[in-house]
């Protein structure tokens, strides 16, 4: 198929390069000049594992960047649109959505041939049909299922393992205004053979992914109001939640004896609060969503707030020990909401630095991909080392923000200090004892 991907962020360009790697003929299309023009260096604009390599093999074969909406649009036969639909405080800014439904249905106006615009960016359900088509409809002068589909086709990637998730999805919902529209979908997902296609509209495939974000998101903060309670009463939040993994009904054991761990469980474990573009902005959206709908929802609405207090709790466990900051110095190891990124979008270690340097201690930073990203947001009020032991160097306390793996030679560079900075672990990721000083998300001092 030749399809035209709008918005080449991480959705868009990861979409792209794996679709081309299935065989589709892919027109990358975006605003920002310098990303076009990387990308058709072969260069990714972002940090996301394998994306490189990919993108390399497949530009100026089944991959091409431009800034041409037209001549992309005009040479597809299915247009996906991915551009960012930023949360704006009272509900989703589909600014970005309403420019390029525009963009497109004047050159729809011009096509002859039938064309399929689809919604990969995530919007509150109605959207695709309330918002985009009538924009389509009225800048085209043609009618939605009789001269163009339009389908939505949410994204369900994660970042850090952005193209593993495209490439072996759990599902694939296809949502649309009628079967030929769905079809079309269909068509563009032939090469995913065995996985689960949910051919369905458009409100309820919007839904679908607000809703599995928001329970990924709910696993997170009941974990952490576990761990928060866990610290309080003795109990190490680690333990607890090993035993509740144990449950055959979230680690199923198979006729072998075999338990199977599903990737969820990764979810049910405390920790400094979740962060990156999605889940903190589509619960915020779902909930604004609900308000004007008339449907409160107040569990999301608590999933939100202990998420916010989260990151507070890394410095209260400082702060038990050094209840002035002004000139302690302080490593904070890990700016990427996650590892595997280097998006620092809504991370926890953002309030954290931010609050530590407001409150005049030395702080030095060391992530291994979002360094750049960090550094123009702190400039020079934060030290950023090239490497961990440069970070570390002589810091009073050590605040492990992010679960990347280089961290866990964490214990073995303490032990060559000459004096033991405190270990405040927010990943719960280095054995409790393998550091003299520790303390940890969900855990009690004597715990
Ligand atoms: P992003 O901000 O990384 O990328 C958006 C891109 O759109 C940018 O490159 C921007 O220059 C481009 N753009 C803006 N206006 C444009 C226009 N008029 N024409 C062409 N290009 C334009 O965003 P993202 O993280 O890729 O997210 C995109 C959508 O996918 C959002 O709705 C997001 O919620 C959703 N989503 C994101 C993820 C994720 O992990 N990042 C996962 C699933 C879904």
């Amino acid at each position: 198929m030749n399809v035209s991907v709008v918005g080449t962020g991480y959705v868009g360009l990861v979409s792209a390069v794996c679709l081309a790697e299935k065989g589709h003929q892919v027109i990358c299309v975006d605003v920002d000049e310098a990303k076009v023009d990387q990308i058709n260096q072969g260069i990714s604009p972002i940090y996301e594992d394998g994306l490189d390599s990919l993108l390399e093999k497949n530009v100026g074969v089944r991959v091409l960047a431009t800034t041409d909406l037209r001549r992309a649009v005009l040479d597809s036969d299915l247009s996906l649109i991915a551009v960012g639909t930023p949360f704006d405080g009272n509900e989703i800014d589909l600014k970005y959505v309403r420019i390029v439904s525009e963009q497109v249905g004047l050159i729809l106006k011009e096509k002859s041939s039938y064309h399929v615009v689809v919604m990969k960016s995530t919007v509150v359900p109605g959207t695709t049909e309330e918002v985009m088509v009538p924009i389509l409809e009225k800048a085209s002068g043609k009618l939605v299922g009789r001269d163009f589909g339009v389908g939505m086709n949410p994204e369900f990637l994660r970042e850090g393992e952005a193209i593993q998730d495209f490439l072996y999805p759990d599902r694939i919902v296809l949502g649309g205004v009628d079967k030929r529209s769905v079809d079309a979908l269909a068509a563009l997902y032939e090469g995913f053979p065995g996985v689960d296609l949910i051919r369905t509209n458009t409100k309820t495939a919007e839904m679908i992914k607000y809703s599995s974000n928001s329970l990924l998101a709910t696993l997170i903060s009941f974990s952490n109001e576990i761990g928060n309670l866990c610290a309080k009463v003795g109990v190490d939040v680690v333990d607890a939640m090993h035993g509740v993994h144990l449950d055959r009904r979230l680690s199923p054991i198979l006729a072998t004896g075999e338990r199977v761990y599903p990737s969820s469980l990764t979810y049910l474990a405390a920790g400094c609060g979740f962060g990156g573009s999605c889940f903190p902005k589509d619960v915020k959206a779902l909930i604004a969503y609900g308000k004007q709908v008339g449907s409160p929802m107040e569990l999301l609405q608590a999933v939100i707030d202990i998420n916010s207090a989260q990151p507070q709790r890394m410095l209260d466990l400082v702060k038990e020990q050094y209840p002035n900051l002004d000139g302690v110095k302080v490593a904070v190891l890990g700016m990427a909401f996650k590892p595997g990124t280097d998006d620092i979008r809504e991370s926890p270690s953002l309030p954290v630095t931010d609050i530590l340097v407001s409150e005049g201690a030395l702080v030095s930073a060391f992530d291994p991909i979002a360094r750049h990203e960090a550094e123009g947001r702190f400039g020079s009020a934060v030290r950023f080392s090239d490497d961990l032991e440069g970070a570390i160097e002589g810091a009073d306390a050590i605040l492990v923000m992010t679960r990347w793996k280089q961290f866990e030679r964490l214990p073995e560079l303490v032990a060559g200090m000459a004096k033991a900075p405190l270990v405040v672990d927010g990943r719960r990721m280095l054995a409790k004892d393998s550091v003299p000083r520790y303390r940890g998300i969900g855990l009690a001092p004597d715990a």
